[in-house]
């Protein structure tokens, strides 16, 4: 009898990295999880020790063959969804980063890009790559390692250097340096990829001072695009055949492949995504514009909403105010509380994204009062996640002209039973959950396996869990919601 045959897919987050087998009935069959660790040296700094995400990488491949009892040789494909933007250089000869992995959300280049908005670009970028100027996207963090890490501009001239999101260094890593590539979705990200052509932009690396030679080859979303080095994968050599940025690895494995479908994650950041087809949609209300995949020749767009800080307020909660013990908790505690009483949480901790981008907000309570307790401000904590997706959803309903019928949702925060009927009641459409809640990791899987004919198109499927609807009435939500808006705007109108 024939091994049964597998897809791997490593998803690597910002809160941890996974190593997830399907089979072919698109089934999870073994997973590994190890949470990673993140810095904050100062105020708004977010950084990550790559060479900890390579070995946590290593450490679940090895731990999910070991726990399942699978064979290396029976994985026929790896398909890798990465946290996006996050940037590491890398030194060609060593393999070792010459300086930590500055993460997405860190805002430690915020003075690079005011430097960048006075110099008058953000007209140029916004149409070239469908993003604005924001410390978010990867081109500041590389000026920045460029010029305040010593050498580095050096070893860049001399070819030494490598720059990389997390899908290159892994891939480089994974194939023993053989393969410094990045997919489209990735490059989009970059601030530096013309998203028209889907290639580097000779315009933008002069205005940023970037050396192309240390940029990675932009390949398709999902090909064989090389084999795994022996050591890297346990004495198999299997073929990596997708890389694609963890949004739109959701986007795909909500399996939202025609035009004007639509899915929410709630992970560490909040990320609503739209699929434009073949279309940039340029948007007027403070969305982006991005690649959703390209398979082939063919180029899919999506509208973007990218909200820095969703289920990582959580996390703040359990750790740094010791609110409970695990985030799971939450939902009881949340009901429990009935309402916020006036409460209201905007968790600007790294400043705004989408749809307000404003870099100098500060996270803020506001409502408080003496009896406010501590499932009231836990729950204030959920519905932000909310209050933020809604912001996201009306201005994509606008820049669209489509209005959306339902909400797929994914990421760790929609466990959340409670979030998710507070989700709906606030837009005021049904919200579903599927019952595998890995969709990263299967996007990333469906991706690869379809490079290698694993599955065809109408082999792909997911299966609801839970679908929730709407119980409150529009006019109530909708007070709330204007609260909410006030609340921001006051969080705005403060700076310390
Ligand atoms: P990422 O892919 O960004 O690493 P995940 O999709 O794994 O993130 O989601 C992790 C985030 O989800 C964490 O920030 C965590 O606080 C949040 N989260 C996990 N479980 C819950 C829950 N039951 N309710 C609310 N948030 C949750």
């Amino acid at each position: 009898m024939s091994k049964k045959e597998y897809i791997l897919a490593i998803d690597h987050g910002t809160t941890s990295t996974r190593a997830i087998l399907f089979d072919h009935d698109c089934r999870i069959c073994g997973i590994s999880q190890k949470e990673g660790s993140v810095d904050y040296p100062s105020p708004g700094w977010v950084e990550q020790d790559a060479v900890q995400i390579w070995l946590d990488t290593m450490a679940v491949m090895a731990d999910v063959l070991n726990q399942s009892g699978i064979d290396p040789d029976q994985v026929k494909g790896i398909g890798i969804s990465n946290q996006r933007e996050t940037t590491v250089l890398w030194d060609k000869k060593t393999g070792l980063p010459i300086y930590k992995a500055i993460v997405w959300q860190s805002r430690q280049t915020s003075d690079i890009c005011d430097e960048w908005k006075s110099a008058g670009y953000e007209q140029t970028i916004r149409e070239k790559t469908g993003l604005r100027i924001d410390p978010y996207f990867s081109a500041s963090k590389i000026a920045w390692i460029l010029e305040n890490i010593p050498d580095a501009r050096k070893k860049a001239e001399n070819g030494d250097l490598l720059f990389g999101t997390m899908d290159s260094w892994i891939v480089w890593k994974l194939t023993g340096g053989e393969q410094h590539i990045t997919d489209a979705t990735n490059a989009s990200r970059t601030l530096l990829c013309n998203i028209e052509n889907v290639e580097w932009d000779q315009d933008l690396l002069e205005m940023f001072n970037i050396p192309e030679s240390i940029l990675p080859r932009i390949v398709p979303t999902s090909e064989n695009y090389g084999s795994t080095a022996p050591y890297a994968f346990f004495g198999a050599q299997v073929p990596i055949c997708s890389m694609v940025g963890d949004q739109q690895a959701a986007l795909f494995g909500q399996l939202c492949l025609e035009k004007g479908m639509a899915k929410n994650t709630y992970g560490t950041g909040g990320f609503l995504l739209m699929n434009t087809g073949d279309e940039i949609v340029r948007s007027k209300n403070g969305l982006l514009s991005t690649i959703a995949w390209q398979i082939g020749d063919e180029v899919t767009y999506a509208l973007e909403g990218s909200i820095f800080v969703s289920g990582s307020i959580m996390k703040w909660m359990r750790d740094k105010l010791q609110l409970f013990d695990k985030v799971s908790q939450t939902e009881k505690m949340a009901k429990q509380a009935g309402t916020t009483a006036g409460v209201y949480i905007i968790p600007a901790f790294v400043g705004l994204g989408a749809p307000y981008w404003d870099d100098k907000a500060k996270a803020s309570i506001v409502g408080l009062s003496l009896g406010t307790n501590r499932n009231q401000l836990i729950r204030a904590a959920l519905e932000s996640m909310a209050y933020q997706s809604r912001d996201v959803l009306n201005a994509m309903e606008r820049d669209s002209g489509l209005s959306i019928p339902m909400l797929k949702v994914d990421g760790g925060g929609a466990m959340n039973n409670f979030l998710l009927q507070f989700q709906s009641d606030l837009i005021q459409v049904p919200v579903e959950r599927y019952k595998v809640n890995e969709l990263t990791a299967l996007g990333a899987a469906f991706l690869a396996g379809l490079a290698i004919d694993f599955w065809k198109k109408e082999d792909l499927s997911i299966e609801m869990d839970k679908r929730f609807d709407p119980q409150r009435s529009a006019q109530e939500m909708d007070q709330r919601y204007q609260n909410w808006q006030n609340a921001v705007k006051a969080c705005q109108a403060f700076k310390s």
